[in-house]
């Protein structure tokens, strides 16, 4: 069978330009896509015919060869047979221009199936967080059971995709998308054992271990990849997304980085000066609490924080200093206190509430 001119099938002159030879071809390529002429054999002749042409014409060097050699080429080169469907549209896919749906730019066909993710939820201390922790938990998964055999998808034909009939402005078009029944893999079960779902899927039972970086947060999600439902037919899995929870410190709240503690001292510790203990996410540390101290005053331990789970910063600890009023006195307190009551010592100095707390810690951190 003598092969047509490439130049005729497209209708283009020997001269024409790159962008004219794929204006023509993409013409062609819409007038006898196959979506438009179901069923038309002749229609799919002309529309391989032209994906044959255009795989030459639009390569410089395929084409410098053909101008010279015409079909037979170098080594009998452009002799072969047609393209097949998949390779016109895995090739030439973006000449539609998306005027059949996305279905075609991939090259169409199978793939493979991914599992559905699968969410946990994990509640965590402030000290695991602080510190990063290894979660030991069990899930119960889809797994993809044993002693299943598969069969060509009768809803696709094995294609992986089912094609759509829709009108569109270029007339009635098909779109693709990927099969439901088998999720784009183009096979279904055969046969199953009796505890295997549609997909010949099980639940089962999996310990799974999760690291978690320091510094995580409450509602913060980690993705675990590959750690979520098996993929059905042999698929890639899903991921396993974990969903974080804080448990609230009994003494230390938590803002971001930073950790927050109300001190309460004594109010003799105050005025003499004295050492206490305050807690940290693990352990206590000693603080010196300074001759004279107001009520109000923030002491800031460095470091004493929490690490940024984005970053390489690291918290501190706050120490709000609350001075402690004696709230039942007996009566040998009463007359001490009343002693003191008058010294001229006891009284506000001027000047001691002139900082709002919130003045005093935007200075902290400049
Ligand atoms: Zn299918």
């Amino acid at each position: 069978m003598a092969k047509r001119d490439y130049y005729d099938i497209l209708g283009v002159s020997k001269s024409a330009s790159e962008a004219d030879i794929k204006k023509a071809y993409r013409q062609m390529a819409i007038k006898y896509h196959p979506d438009k002429n179901p069923g038309d054999k002749a229609a799919e002749e002309k529309f391989k015919e032209a994906a044959d042409a255009y795989g030459v014409l639009s390569d410089p060097q395929k084409k410098a060869q053909y101008d010279q050699f015409g079909h037979a080429g170098p080594q009998g080169g452009f002799g072969g047979g047609h393209m097949n469907m998949d390779d016109i549209f895995s090739n030439f896919g973006d000449i539609f221009g998306g005027a059949f749906g996305g279905g075609f730019g991939g090259g169409g066909g199978q793939r493979r199936a991914k599992g559905s993710n699968l969410r946990i939820k994990v509640k965590l201390n402030l000290e695991e967080i602080a510190s990063g922790c290894t979660k030991k938990i069990k899930v119960f998964k889809l797994v993809n059971s044993s002693d299943v055999t598969f069969d060509t998808c009768p809803t696709c034909k094995g294609q992986g995709q089912v094609r759509r009939v829709t009108n569109t402005i270029l007339g009635q078009m098909a779109t693709t998308s990927t099969c439901p029944s088998c999720h784009g893999v183009g096979k279904s079960v055969k046969s199953k054992p009796k505890d295997a779902d549609e997909n010949g899927q099980k639940r089962e039972e999996e310990l799974i271990e999760i690291n978690i970086p320091a510094g995580v947060g409450e509602g913060m999600t980690l993705n675990v990849a590959g750690k979520g439902n098996a993929g059905p037919f042999g698929g890639i899995p899903g991921d396993l997304l974990v969903q974080i929870e804080e448990e609230e410190h009994s003494e230390l709240k938590r803002d971001g980085i930073n950790l927050y503690y109300d001190l309460y001292v004594n109010f003799a510790d105050a005025a003499l000066g004295s050492a206490v203990e305050v807690p940290l996410v693990k352990g206590k540390a000693q603080i010196k609490i300074d001759a004279g101290t107001q009520s109000g005053k923030i002491l800031r331990l460095k470091g004493k924080g929490l690490k940024d789970v984005n970053g390489y910063n690291q918290g501190d600890l706050l120490v709000n200093i609350n001075v402690w009023t004696p709230q039942k006195l007996s009566d040998d307190e009463k007359k001490l206190l009343e002693k003191l009551r008058d010294s001229s010592n006891f009284k506000p100095a001027p000047g001691t509430k002139d900082k709002s707390f919130f003045q005093r810690v935007k200075e902290m951190f400049n």
